[in-house]
């Protein structure tokens, strides 16, 4: 069996404790369309976000570490969704400078992401262009003075409270990224769609933005690849976030059927309660052990290792669901109240399923890989 050795531990401990000081805002924080002022500082303090720069630029360890990054999660994700996202998005959204861009450019921002001084952010959903990345149609061009994007960007988490936003756009015949600062001339941010769940999101438009050439993250027209390496080390620790938010609903539906007698005696002791609690106990166990497995592979080959990633993001995701659904079933009416901590779950499962790779796009990527191997 996976388990965690003492320096991930310590890690998660420390999670949890952040965790625990947000409780007491948590549901007005999962209601925040902006950045929680309490829940950032309250991460700021504990240096959680550290863990998603290397040790070259203010952050923790050498080379990312998946696993430290998925125990995070699960434990923010436990509490609140907001602070999940606030932590994890410093992650998502750096990555491609971290591997991608400048020494200069890495000195002047990536010890302000460790510090959560700067917010970060990444583009590349647009209003036509969901799981189809390489149909993108912001353009991005060499000019005299730098570098120009002109496009738009849909559904940006951290949209209109980030520093800066890593950028995907198409290049001649190939792909490029390029960092562009929140302040730069030409760059308008609306405010996005009210989701179920809310959520930091804005709508980017491009208008002939121009960044200087040291910008550019990757080579360019081949920056697919660097994208793709964003999401084969994040990607898992949206598991992460998903064992976190099934082992919530878990405990909130045990502790009601502990205490709720019908029939003379607490729910918990009838047997089709009992038997869907144990389900979901279970599948919370599995989800975490296939989580921690892929997370600890995607650390040293995180591309190499993407299908074990793809398989953890589908099964907790999914499980997560389940879980949750059962949840509300065992509370009965009680499940269903708004304001309740299980409603605030319910919701925030929902969209866990869609971002990062929707799970029918992850299964087909999967059912390719199988046909390729042979029998
Ligand atoms: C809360 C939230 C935060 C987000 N944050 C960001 C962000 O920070 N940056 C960013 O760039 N984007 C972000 N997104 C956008 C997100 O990445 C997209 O929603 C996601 O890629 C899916 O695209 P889509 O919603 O356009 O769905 P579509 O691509 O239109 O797909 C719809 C459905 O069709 C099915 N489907 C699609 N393709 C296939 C396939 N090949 N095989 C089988 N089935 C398929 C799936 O069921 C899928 O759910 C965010 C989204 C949400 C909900």
């Amino acid at each position: 069996m996976f388990d965690l050795g003492p320096r991930h531990r310590e890690i998660q401990q420390l999670a949890r404790s952040v965790a625990e000081r947000v409780e007491e805002f948590a549901d007005e924080a999962d209601a925040a369309v902006e950045v929680h002022e309490g829940v950032a500082e309250v991460l700021r303090d504990s240096g959680l976000a550290r863990q998603v720069v290397p040790a070259a630029y203010g952050g923790e360890s050498d080379v990312l570490d998946p696993l430290a990054i998925a125990v995070v999660r699960e434990a923010l994700m436990y509490t609140s969704a907001h602070l999940d996202s606030l932590f994890g998005m410093q992650g998502v959204g750096s990555y491609s400078l971290t591997v991608g861009g400048t020494e200069e450019l890495k000195r002047e921002w990536l010890p302000r992401v460790a510090r959560l001084e700067a917010i970060a952010g990444l583009a590349l959903t647009e209003p036509d262009i969901g799981s189809d990345l390489r149909g993108v149609t912001t353009t991005i061009q060499a000019t005299a003075a730098g570098v120009r994007v002109d496009g738009r960007k849909s559904f940006i988490t951290n949209g209109g409270a980030a520093d800066f936003y890593c950028v995907l756009g198409r290049e001649g015949e190939g792909y490029s990224m390029v960092l562009v600062p929140a302040d730069a001339p030409g760059l308008t941010v609306r405010r996005g769609d009210d989701l179920i769940a809310p959520h930091i999101l804005g709508e980017l438009h491009f208008d002939g933005v121009e960044v200087p050439e040291n910008h550019r993250l990757g080579v360019p027209g081949k920056a697919f690849s660097l994208m793709l390496q964003t999401l084969a080390v994040f990607r898992v620790t949206v598991a992460g976030s998903a064992v976190g938010l099934a082992q919530a609903a878990l405990d909130e539906a045990l502790r009601h059927a502990r205490n709720r007698k019908q029939f003379g005696r607490p729910l918990l002791e009838l047997g089709a309660v009992s038997q869907s609690l144990a389900l979901s106990w279970s599948e919370v166990e599995t989800a975490r052990a296939i989580t921690y497995r892929a997370a600890a592979l995607a650390k040293s080959d995180p591309l190499g290792h993407l299908d074990y990633s793809s398989i953890a993001k589908v099964s907790a995701t999914e499980a997560a669901g389940r879980v949750v659904d059962r949840s509300v079933q065992t509370m009965g009416r009680f499940g269903l109240v708004r304001g309740s901590k299980i409603e605030r779950l319910y919701r925030n499962a929902r969209p866990l399923r869609i971002y990062e790779g929707a799970t029918e796009v992850l299964l087909d990527s999967l059912a390719r890989r199988l046909a390729k191997q042979r029998g």
